[in-house]
């Protein structure tokens, strides 16, 4: 194993403030007071807040040390299967910063505001040309929200037409936030099994289709980052009974520029703009997923709508079967921004090269992998792929060992024990920003690793070491939670 990255773990200890303040200590002087003493209120007769007195120096490294315990894809490769951490490029940050944008206000009459509206109105003509659909509202803050957008204008549809139907069907294979974006819509998600290839038969839903059913949702690629070859029979058989398809599209990175998902059949479909087009995920920040359909669900989109009139971008509220407002304004704004950096800076041969770059990394990992991890579904991948502790677990080593023991090796654990189709999941992600240098010595160290695991177990089982904080007690951490820190 070569010399890490450059983290061998985060060894930085710091108190809390409270420990470190003394009396008296001060970041500031107030200039002398030349007025009389006032008390503020004559009702408060409490002590005042338990603020500790620090000196400037002492914020400014307390604040600054915490900031190194993060772990960012700015400083290492983040391989989180289905969460996209990618790099994502600072000039997309800087245009979204530009004071034009910032010191913009929803509330300014149109006229004053034409340059952000056009934007939107771009936006949403770029993600029509990317997904193959017709119509798209930029208004949902998260990929969840984007389907909760999705169902409820499912529902509307199906109103519309005067039907009512109870049903979605859900494979196992989608995303955990699908069945729950079903059932917060109302209705009853039936799930279904993905075939011994990882991915949905025919069969299986010409049997679980009926009149009954709204529709399907199918993630695509799937969480097992493979592709839904049958999409397209299957969606002719849900539209046959008057069904629609439901396709998530966060997975956009797989296939940008590639897949016309209009063409195989798919009527509403979310994508992820904090994870495909340039916004960091998994910060906690804000998103946007916005709600992509074909032309006849449009009547139903979220109002306001950017629309163009007299060569004017105005926001409309004039759709009378809209679903209505799903957030503030118009959503996150400055995630639009970063969007339309991104795909400006692209250019649609950019985003397809993204795309297949995405790919290439993920099949190169599972190939360089495969002869010593379990590999549950030996086929080409997409922009993720799938391997299990099976091999491992005749020494008793545990997907959870390896995840800790990456740590000690520089690199953040990819997803684990997901998706719950295969036990003791290992879901790599590599994204198409990892060069072929990094992408190698990520993958020494997993080869590292299962060398560990039938060499010194009892060390895995230990792991991390270089970390701050050590193996944790997950039991007790869940039994007797510790919530004051
Ligand atoms: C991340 C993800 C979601 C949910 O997106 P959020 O913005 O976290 O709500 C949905 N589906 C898939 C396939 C995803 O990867």
């Amino acid at each position: 194993m070569k010399q890490s990255l450059g983290n061998t773990g985060l060894v930085l200890q710091e108190r809390l403030l409270w420990e470190k303040g003394r009396k008296g200590r001060s970041g500031f002087s107030f200039p002398k007071q030349d007025v009389p003493s006032a008390v503020l209120s004559s009702e408060w007769t409490g002590p005042g807040p338990d603020f500790p007195d620090l000196s400037e120096v002492e914020v400014v490294r307390h604040y600054t040390r915490l900031s190194t315990w993060n772990f960012s894809v700015d400083n290492g490769m983040y391989p989180l299967g289905s969460c996209t951490m990618k790099y994502n490029p600072k000039i997309n940050e800087k245009e979204a910063g530009l004071s034009g944008f910032q010191n913009a206000h929803p509330l300014l009459p149109s006229r004053l505001n034409q340059g952000a509206l056009q934007l939107i109105y771009e936006l949403e003509q770029f993600l029509t040309a990317i997904t193959g659909l017709d119509a798209v509202s930029v208004q949902p803050t998260a990929g969840a929200h984007g389907e909760l957008a999705g169902m409820l204008l499912m529902y509307a549809y199906h109103k519309s037409l005067g039907s009512r139907r109870t049903k979605i069907i859900v494979p196992d294979t989608a995303h955990g936030t699908n069945p729950a974006s079903a059932a917060l819509c109302g209705y009853r998600p039936v799930p279904v099994k993905s075939n011994e290839q990882g991915i949905l038969s025919v069969e299986s839903i010409a049997q679980a289709m009926d009149e009954e059913t709204a529709g399907i949702m199918v993630t695509n690629p799937n969480t097992l980052g493979l592709f839904e070859e049958n999409l397209k029979q299957i969606s002719e058989i849900v539209h046959a009974k008057g069904g629609l398809v439901y396709g998530d599209g966060a997975n956009m990175n797989a296939i940008m520029g590639i897949v016309d998902t209009g063409k195989i059949g798919v009527d509403i479909m979310h994508l992820n703009l904090h994870k495909t087009f340039a916004t960091p995920h998994g910060g906690g920040g804000p998103g946007s997923g916005p709600v992509c359909v074909r032309k006849q669900l449009e009547p139903f989109l979220p109002v306001p709508r950017v629309i163009k009139k007299d060569g004017q971008y105005v926001l409309s509220e004039d759709f009378p079967q809209s679903i209505g407002k799903l957030h503030a304004f118009y959503g996150n704004f400055g995630v639009m921004i970063k969007a339309y950096s991104y795909i400006r800076s692209m250019g649609a041969a950019g985003l397809k090269k993204a795309s297949q770059l995405a790919v290439l990394n993920a099949n190169y990992v599972k190939e360089r992998l495969k002869d010593v991890f379990h590999l549950p579904y030996d086929r080409p991948c997409m922009h993720e792929c799938v391997f299990t502790d099976k091999v491992q677990q005749a020494n008793k080593i545990a997907t959870l060992d390896m995840a800790k023991r990456l740590m000690d090796y520089g690199f953040h654990p990819p997803t684990i024990y997901f998706p719950l189709v295969v036990s003791g999941a290992i879901m790599i992600e590599p994204t198409e920003t990892e060069c072929k240098e990094d992408l190698d010595h990520f993958i020494e160290a997993l080869r590292a690793i299962s060398k560990e695991a039938e060499e010194n177990p009892d060390l895995l089982r230990q792991a991390p070491f270089s970390c701050k904080v050590k193996r944790l007690d997950e039991t007790a951490a869940a039994r007797q939670p510790c919530l004051a820190g």
